[in-house]
């Protein structure tokens, strides 16, 4: 069990407060696992924001968004009715001290703000003494580039040790990306051909339906690129590409994640991405529908500057520099707008040296398929058809994963109150993941990449394909 005692999120009057964290808390004490709904079971909320609230406005907000997760009424009840709302500026250390003056146990400080803000807040957290224990939860992005996050780190560092720190990318607990470790470490048949021998090539996509969805003042800044790929997609690649740490604890987990990305760096190969010579591309969508519901142009949505020439779609080739994986390319990929997205780990095998004479038929690339959403794994294989034995078909074996019970944001929390760090971000991470993708910023902002266009609910620019 965990001394975690009080849940602080600092921007209480926000999106992600609302509709992630407190659905996590609430999946979390919805959990059929006693050690899990534990965790959540005692715990004070308090939130903080500018916002002109008070605690009986927070109450009900603590209790929708617990009750939305599948908590109990009674559970629901009971967290809402320990909640408090402390009004304050978390970027003001007289506002941070007050508000950590009412902790019971250890506290967790939810930074759940805009970047800027987050910069702000910890520099305002220097001249607060803060309780034995104290977790700090960070949201992405963290930094803009590797200076500005190793500098964040070195001012992290004078607050909290670094395995109080959880630098939060819920993609690290996706169920599937996990399900390799068992895959991969616990069995004998993958791990002897996961390797560049073997395997021609990692296709990493994780596209998605949704447009913008109001989020300008982020998105627009950020892009595809660093909204999904400098984070998300290259916290998967770590895992599908790292060597079999010695256990699964947050030292020898995450050390093994780190050397990996340590060894990644821009494609430098022949061009793998058809029709660019370059390592990356970029496009952006125009107006069209998606499932019968129109979408205007990216340029048209409220609060985008279109000088800006953000992409909604970005693709990278990195290659990963080891032993085990030299010569094989990784693509990463991830579009907004995008009609049948897919949301996947594609790992494409070579072709066998040798076949016996006699079995005819095309044969496709075996290849192996980790399920993102919906979470599944596919085995795709060259088999004996059925009507003439030698004549070979494509064939699968497939699986599906069963419905998880936590969210996403409910797993991220049940790391943060059970104080392990294991999935989430380590700094010297956190670091690498920039200095992976600062050739392709430097590209695209130099115009050595062209913005292509996509229609929205099509699978991309047409020439991608
Ligand atoms: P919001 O834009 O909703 O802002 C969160 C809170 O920040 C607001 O409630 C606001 O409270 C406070 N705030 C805004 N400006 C200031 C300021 N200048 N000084 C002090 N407080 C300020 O952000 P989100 O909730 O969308 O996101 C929070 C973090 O989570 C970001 O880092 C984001 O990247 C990350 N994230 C968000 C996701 C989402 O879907 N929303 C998904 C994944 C990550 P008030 O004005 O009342 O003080």
């Amino acid at each position: 069990m965990t001394d975690v005692g009080t849940l602080i999120i600092l921007g209480a009057s926000g999106d992600l407060t609302k509709r992630l964290l407190l659905p996590g808390l609430g999946s979390l004490l919805a959990s059929s696992r006693d050690k899990d709904s534990q965790l959540a079971g005692d715990l004070t909320i308090i939130g903080t924001s500018r916002s002109e609230h008070d605690s009986d406005w927070w109450k009900q907000v603590v209790r929708d968004g617990i009750a939305e997760g599948g908590a109990t009424a009674k559970d629901a009840d009971r967290l809402a009715g320990k909640a408090e709302y402390i009004r304050g500026d978390p970027s003001k250390s007289d506002d941070l001290a007050n508000v950590l003056k009412s902790v019971v146990g250890v506290p967790v400080l939810y930074f759940a703000l805009p970047p800027a803000v987050v910069e702000k807040a910890i520099d305002a957290l220097k001249d607060v003494e803060l309780p034995e224990g104290t977790i700090l939860a960070l949201e992405k992005p963290f930094g803009s580039d590797a200076r500005s996050a190793a500098a964040l780190n070195r001012r992290i560092a004078k607050l909290v040790p670094e395995r109080q720190v959880h630098r939060i990318d819920h993609f690290l607990g996706e169920p599937t990306v996990l399900g390799l470790l068992g895959i991969r470490f616990a069995g004998r048949t993958f791990e002897p051909v996961w390797n560049s021998d073997d395997i021609e090539r990692v296709e990493i996509t994780y596209d998605e339906q949704l447009g913008l969805e109001g989020r300008a003042a982020y998105y627009d800044e950020a892009g595809a690129l660093i909204d999904m790929l400098q984070s998300h997609l290259l916290q998967v690649l770590s895992i599908v590409a790292m060597e079999a740490p010695a256990s699964i604890d947050e030292e020898d987990f995450r050390s093994a994640t780190a050397q990996v990305l340590n060894a990644t760096s821009i494609w430098s190969g022949e061009p793998v991405l058809p029709g660019t010579d370059q390592p990356s591309r970029r496009a952006r969508y125009t107006a069209g529908k998606i499932d019968g519901r129109s979408l205007p142009s990216y340029v048209d949505e409220e609060g985008v500057d279109p000088a800006r020439e953000t992409e909604t779609l970005a693709e990278i080739a990195v290659e990963v520099k080891t032993r085990r994986w030299a010569g094989t390319p990784f693509i990463l990929r991830s579009g907004k707008a995008i009609g049948e997205p897919r949301r996947q780990v594609e790992i494409v095998f070579r072709k066998p040296r040798f076949v016996p004479r006699g079995l005819t038929g095309t044969r496709a690339p075996e290849r192996f398929i980790v399920g993102l959403k919906p979470q599944s794994f596919e085995l795709h294989l060259a088999v004996n058809g059925e009507s003439d034995p030698f004549r070979l078909a494509p064939g699968a074996l497939e699986t599906e994963m069963p419905a998880q019970e936590l969210t996403e944001y409910g797993e991220v929390l049940r790391g943060l109150l059970s104080s392990d760090p294991t999935l989430s971000v380590r700094g010297d991470i956190a670091e690498q993941c920039w200095r992976i993708i600062a050739p392709v910023i430097k590209a695209w902002r130099a115009g050595e990449v062209p913005l292509d266009d996509y229609r929205a609910g099509s699978k991309g620019p047409s020439s991608w394909s």
